[in-house]
């Protein structure tokens, strides 16, 4: 009797351990294939890793495996080998890491039929009509040109358009536009190179930047660009891209910000009319994701814009990577598998021998300690682009002295009054949602908070509600208070809303438009409200830190903060770095396009260093001072973290487990080079019912850690109970 073939598989499990199964039919060619599993009761999605000659299951006991997603494509060696990197550098389970990189619609546990492209191409009287058309027919006219220039998959177009989908069912109808035989027709991007329509001019440092890039086409570069907010970052991405598309090469580029996605490929559209520029991040329908995903796979998309999650997206033909704002902390994963796109990008980029850029006006203090070690080049820009814009002057109010209503400043309400009467606009910047972080009991000084965490229950004015930002518990406001029963119950300190309703209040005839998580939950929502201000139906927009991001908004002249006071008094060791940094993003906002900005920042500390450095918008500066103080204090970049988290409901049995961990780790005698701290209750040291503990490790470089992490885990592992929950974060970001 033959026996059947053994396959081994990864499964989404937070274990190392593998499974075998019996799989009719399999050969080494599938490898790297996606594999539908009994798995106790349920049915899961595992990746085929290897034909193992015999199991150490006993041949009877094997259950046979219920479907191989041979419809799908196997993953790449190249792929494998990625997932591989990340199994060792972050210490995580190679199942969790293979399955979370590709698109939901590609785990389902039936078989996965994708469809094949839709190509459509224009017909002789669609070519006819495309003159007769007239000027307000947009989308159709758009539609219709971008398929004069060859056909196009349906993907391709709905990325260019927002309505692409009606418009293209219109066309049909009219019978202008044709499904063309995807067998018969290749798709252009295929073929000859996409096309790029030129910009501006560039100037010195740009024209520069751009020639350091395309130089290092075709081989591993790392490529730090730090250019001041407005000096057209975005203009040396797309010169890049340009050269890198000619070369026949993909271009991944990752942004920080969902929202900031329709702007960028727009953007991208325009200036490449006929290239396939396709999405990948969490907003996306899941079958539009898995589309974009099999394109970008298959080498038949050019151009993949994403946030960290993309960084994962196969591709065939990589020939450049783009972090834009690599500083933001949305590049690294808070939970599960915690990467960091940034740096998982930088060990792409080595695999691919491709260049990867990364861009800020305000680099991560890890980037320029790379550049100082010689590991990263430099690209600067040190001017604004537009021609006349200068960096926004920065001015302080002092809370010990000003008046304030509502926390907003007279003189900051006056300014922002003055501002829309010229005619522009102002941006009003406070980094927390809701209307009050707290309501407090005027008579005793109870203040509501979450029974299951330690954290105080935000007023939401609008919807009548106490929220916890932690666990998403809501109740409605109380009547009363429930210590002395007082009606006197006080909003304590300001949010979004708060500042939203103060400054209609104040300024009735404004228009005033709030941009935080609540006021764009809606699919959409947030592009409306951008497209909006673009356009100059908005006066102000108040915002959290979704409006720091990345905009160009041509008539903000005015950027108020309301309060940035918190990072004083943070014991994260980077608070310092992300205040400087969110900062100037945000002041980055004001005066783009020639017309004099101007910053308002309010503040109990106006003499503060911090502030200074803010003041005089010298990033450089600033990050000498700061890495200065972490080479004196022993911080990153100077040595590596790792922190090992864990929560438990009861907390005797959380701090048995921490206090094992810790006596694993110095029984292990680490050399001088490793340093174990004591265990100690996280930030939030409860949450969702769980109590919440860290432990910290610092070594000297990344192979002491590496080391270590791989001697202690496996003894941590053996102290595991179900009860405690816990994951090592290899460095974190907040600590
Ligand atoms: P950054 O991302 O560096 O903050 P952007 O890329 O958004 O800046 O560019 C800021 C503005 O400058 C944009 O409106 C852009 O169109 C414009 N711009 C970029 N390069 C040039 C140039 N060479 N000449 C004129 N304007 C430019
Ligand atoms: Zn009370
Ligand atoms: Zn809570």
């Amino acid at each position: 009797m033959i026996s059947e073939p053994i396959i081994r598989v990864a499964l989404d499990v937070p274990l190392e351990k593998t499974f075998d199964f019996l799989a009719p039919g399999a050969s080494t060619a599938d490898i790297g294939r996606l594999v539908v599993v009994p798995f106790g009761t349920r049915k899961m999605t595992g990746v085929i890793i290897d034909l193992p000659e015999a199991s150490e299951v006993d041949a009877g006991k094997l259950k046979a495996i219920l479907h191989v997603q041979r419809a799908l494509p196997a993953f790449s060696a190249e792929e494998l080998e990625l997932f591989l990197f990340c199994q060792r550098y972050y210490h995580h389970p190679f199942g969790p890491i293979a399955l979370n990189a590709i698109p939901p619609a590609m785990r389902a546990s039936k078989p996965v039929q994708p469809k094949r492209a839709q190509i459509l191409t224009i017909t002789p009287s669609g070519i006819a009509a495309l003159p007769t058309l007239p000027a307000r027919a947009v989308a159709q006219r758009a539609m219709l040109n971008a398929l004069m220039q060859g056909p196009a998959t349906a993907a391709a177009l709905k990325s260019r358009h927002e309505r692409a989908a009606n418009t293209l069912a219109l066309l049909r109808g009219k019978g202008w536009v044709i499904e063309a035989d995807a067998a018969q027709q290749s798709v252009p991007s295929s073929g000859s190179s996409p096309s790029f329509i030129a910009g501006p001019a560039l100037n010195a440092d740009q024209a520069n930047a751009v020639d350091s890039i395309t130089s290092a086409l075709g081989k591993f570069a790392p490529l730090l660009m730090s250019g001041i907010t407005g000096s057209g970052k975005t203009e040396v991405y797309l010169n890049a891209v340009a050269a890198t598309l000619r070369a026949g090469r993909q271009a991944l580029i990752l942004i920080p910000e969902i929202n900031l996605t329709p702007q960028f490929v727009r953007q991208l559209a325009l200036r490449f009319p006929d290239a396939e520029i396709v999405e990948q991040h969490s907003g996306m329908a899941e079958i539009s994701r898995m589309n974009a995903y099999l394109h970008a796979q298959s080498g038949m998309a050019d151009i993949v814009v994403g946030t960290r999650l993309a960084v994962f997206t196969p591709l065939p033909r990589l020939g450049l990577i783009v972090v834009d704002e690599e500083h933001d902390a949305s590049f690294k994963q808070q939970e599960g598998f915690r990467y960091s796109a940034r740096d998982v990008a930088v060990f792409r980029a080595r695999q691919a021998e491709c260049p990867v850029v990364l861009g800020s006006a305000t680099p991560s203090l890890e980037s320029i300690h790379n550049v100082a070690r010689g590991r990263f080049a430099e690209l600067k820009l040190t001017e604004r682009a537009t021609p006349g814009a200068l960096l926004p002057r920065v001015e302080f109010i002092d809370l010990n002295a000003a008046r304030t209503e509502d926390g907003l400043s007279l003189a900051l309400i006056a300014a922002i009054d003055e501002t829309v009467k010229r005619g522009e606009q102002a941006l009003v910047f406070i980094n927390r949602r809701g209307y009050a972080p707290a309501l407090v009991c005027g008579q005793c000084g109870w203040i509501p908070a979450c029974s299951r965490c330690s954290a105080r229950l935000v007023f939401h004015q609008k919807e009548r509600r106490l929220k916890c930002h932690h666990c998403g518990y809501q109740t409605k406001v109380a009547a009363k208070c429930v210590e002395c029963g007082s009606h006197e119950l006080i909003p304590a300190g300001q949010g979004t809303e708060r500042v939203e309703s103060a400054l209609r209040a104040r300024l009735p005839a404004v228009r005033i438009a709030r941009v935080d998580r609540d006021s764009t939950r809606r699919r959409g929502a947030a592009e409306k409200i951008f497209d909006a201000a673009a356009s100059g139906e908005i006066d102000v927009l108040v915002g959290t830190q979704m409006l720091s991001k990345g905009h160009d908004f041509s008539r903000i002249t005015l950027v108020g903060v309301v309060n940035a006071d918190g990072a004083m008094f943070s014991a994260d060791f980077r608070a310092a770095e992300r205040m400087v940094a969110q900062l100037m993003q945000v002041s980055g906002r004001a005066g783009r396009a020639g017309l004099p900005g101007r910053v308002l920042i309010q503040t109990r500390f106006a003499s503060h260093p911090l502030y200074a450095a803010v003041a005089v918008q010298d990033h450089a500066r600033f990050a000498v001072m700061a890495l200065n103080e972490r080479q004196q204090a022993h911080l990153p970049p100077f040595t590596f973290l790792a922190l090992l988290r864990a929560e438990a409901k009861s907390l005797p049995v959380l701090e048995q487990f921490m206090t094992a961990a810790a006596d694993e780790a110095r029984a292990l005698h680490p050399e001088a080079g490793i340093q174990v701290w004591d265990p100690i209750p996280a930030t939030l040291a409860r949450k969702a019912g769980f109590e919440r503990q860290q432990l910290m490790v610092q070594a000297d470089s990344r192979p002491a850690m590496q080391q270590f992490l791989a001697a202690w885990l496996p003894v941590v592992r053996r102290h595991e109970t179900r009860a405690v929950k816990w994951s090592i974060d290899v460095d974190p970001q907040d600590v």
